[in-house]
This record gives structure tokens, sequence and C-alpha cells, in this order.
């Protein structure tokens, strides 16, 4: 039996939807109705993705915008004068029969003659014992909001790469002690990064250290490590922000689009996935390359491609 059979088909035949409104979809559906096209986006959480949550921009976008969520709210306004239909829902599933392609979703069908894929990614967990019994309560994923609730107390950063060092250096504006925790001998981290957590007084780094647990009673009340020699030490802190990697949002996605191992999504250099006419961007896809200004070029490249396309 079709699992989606009981959803109400909506009429409307819609030139692209675009399914995540990150910055890639926000932007791409923008770049889209610009050019005459009609277009929906879909979001199940808060709009603006991932970025939301940062409160330093790349240094080109913050002559533009303060934060995350200004940027964020930008587009979203842009969109909306645009007339840019947003949907408040998941997306649940496609079928991508034939030319007309759908979007399934709790309250209906939708239809379109292209769709792309901004679905973004989420941040990994340790899956380490006490991580989801303290969610809330010491474990967080956001230093911008959770940082201020922190002030003079000491904290542990998980990861080496940028989204760590980032948070690691604005819970340094208001944290005693930051503690960095990475598995690895070196950061892989921006340089401007690295060079700003190697100035930080607050920041200290352990290095080839793995997280075994997250101790407390009612709030965190520490971290136990292992390090490379095999010893085990507890670090005192009263939260911990975890920041190793991304995980791509594509369980939705059928099988004839081709996933990594990792279950990003493989497009070709046109952003083209191996179904015609789906079309993948931002952190969902293979080979995105982190920076918020590729989540833009792509967003405008992938509807520059549609309206080629379309002609
Ligand atoms: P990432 O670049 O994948 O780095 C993940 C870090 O976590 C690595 O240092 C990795 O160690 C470590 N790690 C992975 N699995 C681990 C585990 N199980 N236990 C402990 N440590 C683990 O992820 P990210 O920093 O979130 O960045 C994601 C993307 O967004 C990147 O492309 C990044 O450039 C981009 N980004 C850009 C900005 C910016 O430009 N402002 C900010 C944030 C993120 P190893 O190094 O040993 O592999």
């Amino acid at each position: 039996m079709d699992k989606f059979q009981e959803s109400v088909l909506e009429k409307k035949i819609y030139d692209v939807l675009v399914i995540g409104e990150g910055v890639s979809g926000l932007t791409a559906a923008y770049a889209l109705a610009q050019k005459g096209l009609e277009v929906a986006t879909f979001e199940a959480g808060l709009f603006g993705g991932l970025v939301i949550s940062i409160c330093e921009l790349e240094p080109a976008l913050e002559q533009r915008v303060l934060c995350g969520a200004e940027l964020a709210a930008e587009l979203m306004e842009a969109n909306s004068r645009l007339g840019i239909a947003s949907i408040q829902k998941a997306v649940l599933g496609l079928k991508i029969e034939g030319e007309i392609k759908q979007a399934v979703t709790a309250v209906g069908i939708f239809s379109a003659h292209q769709i792309v894929i901004a679905s973004g990614a989420k941040l990994k967990n340790l899956g380490v014992p006490g991580e989801a019994d303290f969610e809330g309560r010491g474990v967080s994923k956001c230093a911008a909001c959770d940082g201020p609730m922190y002030q003079k107390q000491e904290v542990v950063v998980v990861g080496g790469g940028d989204s760590a060092l980032q948070e690691a250096l604005v819970l340094a504006r208001y944290c005693s002690n930051v503690h960095l925790v990475h598995r690895g001998s070196s950061f892989r981290a921006q340089k401007r990064f690295v060079e700003k957590v190697n100035k930080s007084p607050t920041i200290s780094t352990t290095w080839n250290a793995t997280v075994k647990a997250i101790t407390g009673s009612a709030m965190v009340e520490g971290v136990c490590v292992e390090l490379a020699n095999g010893q085990i030490q507890d670090i005192p802190c009263t939260g911990i922000f975890v920041y190793i990697g991304l995980a791509p949002n594509s369980e939705f996605l059928p099988a004839a689009i081709e996933l990594s191992n990792k279950g990003f999504v493989i497009t070709d250099d046109k952003l083209r996935t191996t179904v015609p006419g789906i079309w993948a961007i931002g952190a969902v896809r293979y080979g995105y390359r982190g920076l918020l200004s590729d989540a833009i070029e792509e967003g405008y490249h992938v509807a520059d491609r549609i309206y080629k396309d379309s002609k």
C-alpha cells in the first residue's frame, strides 16, 4: 500500500518546490521567484537552519548583518515580499515518477516541475552516557543562545573544526574557562579561528582526548575524558557544547536519489541529483564546502540552472 495515499493532493502545480528554509534554500527560492518562477518553500522547524545560532558571521557578511538570525530574517522577509509560499510542514517523502514531482507532507501533496533539496544538516551527538539525560541541563548545541547562562563558569566544548572553535570564542566572552576537548592533535578549523583561540587567555585545549561520559546529578557537573595514554581525566564543568560535525537531513529521500555513505546527496557540478528535475544545494549536499557564502552561491547557481532549463 502507498504509505502516502491518505494525503490530499493540492491542484496547483508550482514551477519549483524548495525543501528547507536555511540560507541556501531561502536564497534559491528568492532567486527563482525573481526570475518569475512560482515557488513554495517547506520548513518543519524554525526558518534559517543552523545559521540562526551563529552570532559571528564571515567578514564579508558581517558588513551586512549582525548575526545569523538577522540574516535568516532578512532572507525570509525578502521572500515574503516576493509572494513565495512558505509551508510550515516537514516533507515526509517525494514522489518522483514522471515529469511532475511531488512533495508529501502531513497536510497535503504539493506538485512542481522541479524540486530543490535544501534540507540542510543537524549537529551530530557524541552518543556517550549522560548526553541525552542532561540535554537542556548543561548539554547544549547553541553557544550564542545559552552562553549568557554560564557567566563566570567552566564549560567544555568538544571538536576541532570551525563550529567548535567559533563557538568556544563566543563562550569565552562569558565563561571563566573554556576547555576545548579535541580527539586530534591539530585543529582543522580556519586559520582566523585557530589564531584567536590560541590568543585567548580563557580557552585551553586538551588534545588527543575522547569524551567517555557526561556526569552530574540534577545538572551537568563534569565531563569524563580518556587521554591518548589511556588515562581517564575528569574535567569539572557546568556546561558541555558538542560540535563534532554534521549529519545530513536526507532520511525522507527516495532510493533513486543517490546518497554518499554518510547520507549526503550526490550531485554533479551543476547541482543535479541522480533524478532529472531534482537538485540539491547546501549542507545536505556531498561536497558542500561549508561557508555561508557557499550556501548563498549555490542558491543562486541552482536558480540559474533551473531557469535556463525551463526556457
Ligand atoms: P567538521 O568540520 O566536520 O569538524 C568536526 C570536528 O569534530 C573535527 O575536528 C573532528 O575531528 C571532530 N569529531 C568528529 N567526530 C567526532 C567524534 N565522534 N568525537 C569527537 N570529535 C569528533 O564540523 P563543523 O566544525 O561543524 O563544520 C561543518 C562545516 O561547516 C564545515 O565545512 C565548516 O567549515 C563549516 N562551518 C563554517 C563556519 C564559518 O565559516 N563561520 C562556522 C562553522 C562551520 P577530526 O578533526 O579529528 O576529524
